[in-house]
């Protein structure tokens, strides 16, 4: 197992958000967690990078407990959680965006690399590396965020709904590229509103509700669990 989370607790102030979570997530995984707004998806993910401490429970990456590092050692361990496509700096160019994911990377050589990967990986960031990253539109600020954080050469990546606000051809090219991003031997947590399209990518699912885990089970039979349908699928087969 690449993490283990063992009944972990969260609470803002006085109120418990998370009630005793367990995940597994192995090496080459994509595994995502659905739920509705509310039940904890991004504390969780918050929590597995350091943002926000937990009151009680374990998160073992590689068997090694991290719950109590710092936000910046836990990236130092190669787990990064890409912000928010809106979180990127629009004062800044694309390519002064990148480089400041760069900030734990100590070699010239891979770093070039790095962004070399990238620019592959999102062809329009290199069109674009010069531009304010203000001027991007929504679909490309969303890459640039996901690029961000892969210039930190994380074995572990978290994507916070990696597919709001876009049109769901920009969303289905996000989604491609991360199966390449996997491909090439990231592991995944994926949170995501749209059930279907996450549990097309993904290799296991958990559902969430009221900050705990309700059902855990292989994508492919999520996909055809009713409860699942009926809840998360829109309560038809689709398109
Ligand atoms: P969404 O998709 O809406 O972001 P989520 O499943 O990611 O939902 P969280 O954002 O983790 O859920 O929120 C879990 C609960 O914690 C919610 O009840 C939310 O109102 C509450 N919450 C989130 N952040 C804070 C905070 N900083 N202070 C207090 N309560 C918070």
């Amino acid at each position: 197992m690449i993490l283990e989370v063992r009944k972990l607790q969260v609470n803002y102030g006085s109120v418990r958000v998370l009630h005793g979570i367990d995940l597994a997530v192995r090496q080459g995984e994509i595994v995502c967690i659905l739920g509705a707004n509310g039940a904890g998806k991004s504390t969780t993910l918050n929590t597995l990078c350091g943002l926000v401490r937990p009151s009680s429970g374990e998160i073992l990456y590689n068997g090694k407990p991290i719950h109590r590092l710092p936000a910046f050692r836990i990236v130092e361990q190669k787990i990064t959680q890409a912000p928010e496509g809106r979180r990127i700096f629009g004062t800044l160019t694309v390519q002064e965006n990148l480089d400041l994911g760069a900030f734990t990377a100590k070699n010239r050589d891979r770093l070039k690399s790095s962004l070399e990967w990238i620019f592959e990986l999102f062809p329009r960031l290199a069109e674009r590396r010069s531009q304010l990253a203000g001027t991007l539109s929504g679909g490309e600020q969303q890459m640039l965020a996901i690029g961000r954080a892969l210039m930190s050469n994380p074995r572990l990546l978290l994507l916070d709904e990696p597919s709001l606000g876009l049109a769901p051809v920009l969303a289905r090219q996000i989604f491609r590229t991360i199966r390449e991003i996997n491909a090439s031997g990231v592991t995944v947590i994926l949170v995501e509103q749209n059930a279907r399209i996450a549990l097309k990518l993904a290799d296991r699912g958990y559902v969430m509700e009221l900050g705990k885990i309700v059902m855990e089970d292989s994508a492919s039979a999520l996909l055809e669990n009713p409860d699942v349908v009926q809840a998360y699928l829109g309560g038809g087969k689709g398109k």
